[in-house]
């Protein structure tokens, strides 16, 4: 599958093989007492592009080679402890700039793209990542994305080895007392300049143009090109490095990350695909929904490459392909309030009005209330409103009847309809207690 992909690339598209290196562990060569070292994630793609024929006379033969140009991509980005933040976030903000950078300067406009992966679920196989996936034609001029994970324990390749001639640079370095490299930054900046020739480069260029021999041994996994990039989570550090004319700079939004419900039978899905065409505008603006379309093996028999189009997939039965409708899902925090303040309850502010000319305080309080719970021997326990529920129909009940203590049963109902909408006022009471 991954050799169709790569020997029928076609111009328009860009085939990515991408997965994270093993956490770099940023030790220094000599370390200092107290030194921590630092971890830096490493995000690696290679992408194939510009698949081109050059015709070559050898011997008044003539041969034709097919060429592309692969570029190593490497994005860097902060990380404490190890193995933490390798996550979907940094994967599609990296991606995005992958595909925008290809974008900015293919002669020819990118269309499709082809990501395959691993099969982790952190980091590829999620409903965050699926989302982005369904959204991203909204993001990249209407690419349309087709993420292929390969079956497992068979993911090995060039793209393994990029990480290494980082990791290698690294370590030789730190030992040699050459360079130092604290933390992800630093890898950025430094080994942009360090390493950005690929070792050993050839002159493809000059023997393409020149019709050379020479380029028959042009491989498709021959380096073309190194890219650097550095992700960060810090909007103030992001727009600064921008500033500073930093190329390759990209924000993980780790506040706002967008995802949608559960597709049945995820571990299964080996294929999913977005639809630039599919996108329905709600009525509200915040309910766009979008086609994804899914399926246990990807597939690349002729019909599915687009080269016949009068007949069916004939793997389609193995395949198991179906449509769904995707549409971003509110996070539940927000749905319910959350930390998110609510606005107060009128007939709630009534009541505390009302108590609080009784009791003759300005502001009725938790503690206030809770307070004069406590001196009728009352349940002092519970919401705002709860509690002041229970007040006032003590007060209510004394008013009626001088003498009289309210029912049991009558405090069991104010409990009962205690409900999760009052929480907000609890919020509240935190803030003006401190005061
Ligand atoms: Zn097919």
């Amino acid at each position: 599958m991954r050799y169709i992909d790569t020997k029928t690339l076609k111009p328009h598209q860009l085939l990515v093989f991408t997965d994270f290196a093993a956490s770099l562990n940023l030790v220094a060569g000599e370390t200092a007492n107290c030194a921590t070292a630092r971890h830096a994630v490493c995000d690696n793609f290679v992408a194939l592009h510009s698949r081109r024929d050059v015709v070559v006379n050898v011997k008044n033969k003539t041969f034709v080679h097919s060429v592309c140009e692969c570029d190593i991509w490497h994005f860097f980005g902060d990380s404490m402890s190890k193995g933490k933040k390798n996550d979907h976030v940094i994967h599609a903000a990296c991606l995005d700039d992958v595909v925008r950078t290809y974008q900015e300067t293919s002669n020819v406009a990118i269309t499709e793209v082809i990501v395959w992966t691993d099969n982790c679920g952190g980091q590829y196989k999620c409903n965050q990542n699926f989302y982005k996936i369904a959204t991203a034609a909204d993001r990249l001029q209407g690419v349309e994305v087709k993420h292929r994970f390969a079956q497992k324990y068979c993911f090995k390749g060039v793209w393994d080895g990029a990480g290494m001639v980082v990791k290698h640079k690294i370590r030789s370095d730190e030992i040699a007392c050459t360079g130092r490299y604290p933390d992800a930054i630093t890898c950025y900046k430094e080994l942009k300049v360090n390493i950005a020739e690929p070792k050993n480069k050839k002159d493809w260029d000059k023997w393409e143009q020149e019709k050379d021999p020479k380029i028959l041994d042009k491989t498709d996994f021959v380096t073309s090109k190194r890219y650097f990039g550095f992700a960060t989570e810090d909007k103030v550090e992001f727009k600064r490095l921008e500033k500073e004319g930093y190329s390759h700079i990209v924000f993980t939004d780790r506040v706002n990350i967008p995802t949608m419900d559960v597709i049945k039978g995820t571990q299964m899905l080996h294929s999913i695909a977005g639809d630039p065409s599919s996108k329905e505008v709600s009525t509200d603006g915040q309910h766009d929904s979008y086609s994804l379309i899914v399926g246990q093996m990807p597939c690349a028999c002729q019909v599915c490459r687009g080269e016949i189009t009068d007949q069916k997939c004939p793997y389609e039965h193995i395949r198991k392909e179906r449509r769904i409708r995707v549409s971003e899902k509110v996070p539940r925090q927000q749905k319910e309030g959350g930390n998110v303040r609510q606005p107060p309850n009128p007939a709630n502010e009534a009541m505390y009005d009302e108590l609080g000319i009784k009791l003759r305080v300005d502001k009725v309080t938790v503690k206030e209330l809770q307070a004069q719970l406590r001196e009728r021997n009352l349940p002092f326990s519970g919401s705002k409103s709860t509690l002041a529920a229970r007040l006032t129909l003590f007060f209510k009940r004394f008013d009626e009847h001088p003498g009289e203590r309210p029912l049991a049963t009558d405090y069991i109902r104010i409990d009962e309809e205690e409900d999760d909408s009052n929480k907000g006022d609890d919020l509240e009471d935190a803030v003006s207690n401190e005061e």
